[in-house]
């Protein structure tokens, strides 16, 4: 599975942000996710919580993931307008395919809370 992959790879970030910090624990972890990113958030959050338990500094790190919509602007009206088509969108206004994308790509870490 994809997502677990993307999990260790967040660990492993979170451990360094824990060690630059010299924190004791990881508590909170907000993630951004857009809807291009190709990631199941379900799966990720799934994965996260499977393999922190392997880890003291993560262990009892609730994950939060904000899902951020696909959204496009026309090259040819100007129009911006939110999407769930992935692979062939086109402007709803013009039907332009001319688009350039707003938002819908994230896939990074937003905010992490730590105890010391
Ligand atoms: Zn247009």
């Amino acid at each position: 599975m994809h997502e677990v992959s993307i999990a260790l790879g967040m660990i492993h970030e979170l451990e360094r942000i824990a060690r630059e910090n010299n924190a004791k624990k990881i508590t909170n972890v907000k993630l951004k996710i857009g809807k291009m990113s190709g990631i199941v958030v379900d799966s990720l959050t799934f994965a996260f919580d499977a393999v922190k338990l392997e880890n003291p500094v993560v262990s009892d790190a609730a994950l939060s993931v904000e899902e951020v919509p696909l959204v496009y602007e026309c090259n040819d009206c100007s129009k911006t307008f939110e999407t769930d088509n992935l692979y062939f969108p086109s402007c709803p206004v013009c039907a332009s395919y001319k688009l350039k994308i707003i938002s819908g790509e994230e896939q990074h870490i937003e905010n992490v809370e730590i105890e010391v």
